[in-house]
């Protein structure tokens, strides 16, 4: 199992499995079913590319678990795709659709491609083919891909409609994140970001700081973070600083983020946004806030700069932006992180409403999903709280050992582990 164990993020992902197992005194065969996926399929997809030229990319799809349900997750195009990273990614999947109660195992995938190279015809023959590959083991009642870094509902669309074509006839439960028109679910381009905010007002509850006197600071502005800082700015908290792979902006009044999404449709990114001040990637980590959201990328904070944060609450819109070592540090330094597990819960959420609305083809309302969504994300928020309370435990751990005590009800009585 090396090329699992080789990348940081699935040894930081066990080390947090392991510790959290120790804590609620998890059996044995539970843990031991957890630490390695259940099954990985990996693919070599032949592009024809606009030069004529065949380009093989190197395409994943780990299935982790699914003793709660059908295996759900997201694919990602990035050209730093790899197995051990989409099987850590896939383990989350597990314990956050665990924690959320969601009915669903846990998987991720992803091709090692930049998106950013193709055209739109060789991303859409790309799509093709990955969704042949991975017919045999994706289906609305198998696993479920969403989409993820690098992908949208354009791709999922174009997954719907191979699987669909494949199988004689439409499927459009096969795939989640995909547009309204052909049975998406209204606000589910909103929700991890909406999910984020949802969580963040509930944490700063817990310090009995109003969301509307609260600060923010953003790391991303993609469809996580892009999201959470519009749903924040919405409710009137002061968005002193976002960021995006372009760079990072500063305000002390607060960014006007309806002007900043203005200019990034223009422009693609933040940089040159003239309303604000340039600063550095590591000075918006460090912003004297109320909340850090980092929602871009995993590993950003470490042991190395996790004494320049100054922020009382992290909100992990990101999949791993913090390491253990990271976590220990700031837990002793009183500031509050609420896992990725937990807080970027909103996501897959939306994800199983729309997989439920595809099922009984009855549409909700834009109300009836954020309305619903808050409550499960308020009663996840509420239970892993409680626990970190009781037992004076991080929130990390805390989640995380929720998360395993509903699995491990759930495998003692499918006869899994005993
Ligand atoms: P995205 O591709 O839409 O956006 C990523 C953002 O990060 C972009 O704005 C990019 O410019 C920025 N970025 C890249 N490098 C950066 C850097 N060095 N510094 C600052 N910003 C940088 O991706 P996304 O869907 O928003 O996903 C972001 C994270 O959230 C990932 O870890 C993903 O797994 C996780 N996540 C996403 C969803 C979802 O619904 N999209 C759900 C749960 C978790």
């Amino acid at each position: 199992m090396e090329v699992f164990t080789e990348g940081a993020l699935y040894r930081n992902t066990l080390e947090n499995l392991e510790s959290a197992a120790k804590l609620v005194n998890l059996n044995r065969n539970v843990l031991e079913r957890l630490k390695f996926p259940r099954r990985t399929v990996v693919v070599s997809i032949p592009v024809r590319m606009d030069d004529n030229r065949v380009q093989i990319f190197p395409g994943y799809r780990v299935q982790h678990n699914q003793t709660l349900g059908p295996f759900k997750g997201g694919l990602r195009y990035h050209p730093h795709v790899n197995l051990s990273e989409v099987g850590a990614l896939a383990a989350l999947m597990t314990f956050k659709n665990s924690l959320m109660g969601l009915p669903l195992g846990g998987a991720k995938g992803g091709v090692q491609v930049d998106p950013a190279t193709l055209s739109k015809s060789e991303l859409e023959h790309l799509t093709r083919r990955f969704t042949t590959e991975l017919g045999p083991f994706i289906g609305p009642d198998r696993d479920i891909p969403a989409p993820d870094v690098g992908t949208d509902s354009q791709i999922m669309a174009w997954m719907l409609d191979t699987y669909s074509m494949e199988s004689g006839f439409s499927q459009t439960g096969v795939v989640t994140g995909k547009p309204v028109e052909i049975g998406g679910s209204r606000g589910r381009d909103s929700a991890t970001g909406l999910g984020v905010v949802y969580i963040a007002d509930r944490a700063l509850q817990t310090l009995s700081r109003p969301l509307t006197e609260a600060s923010f600071a953003i790391q991303g502005f993609g469809k996580v973070g892009m999201h959470a800082a519009i749903e924040a700015y919405a409710l009137g908290a002061r968005i002193k600083g976002v960021s995006d792979v372009s760079g990072a902006l500063y305000r002390e009044e607060g960014i006007n983020i309806a002007n900043l999404v203005r200019y990034v449709h223009e422009n693609k990114v933040i940089a040159g946004f003239p309303e604000a001040e340039v600063i550095t990637h590591d000075e918006l980590l460090a912003l004297d806030v109320d909340v850090l959201a980092p929602c871009a990328l995993d590993g950003v904070i470490h042991e190395g700069n996790a004494e320049t944060i100054r922020a009382k609450i992290i909100v992990e819109g990101a999949n791993g932006p913090t390491d253990v070592h990271a976590n220990e540090i700031l837990f002793k330094k009183g500031c509050m992180v609420v896992p990725d597990i937990l807080a970027n819960g909103g996501g897959v959420v939306v994800s199983y409403f729309e997989w439920v609305q595809d099922i009984v083809w009855l549409f909700w309302t834009e109300e009836e999903v954020r309305s619903k969504l808050k409550e499960i994300m308020f009663r996840a928020f509420d239970q892993v709280w409680d626990f970190s309370q009781k037992n004076n435990k991080d929130m990390r751990s805390s989640a995380m050992a929720t998360s395993l005590l509903r699995l491990e009800k759930a495998m003692k009585l499918r006869g899994q582990a005993w």
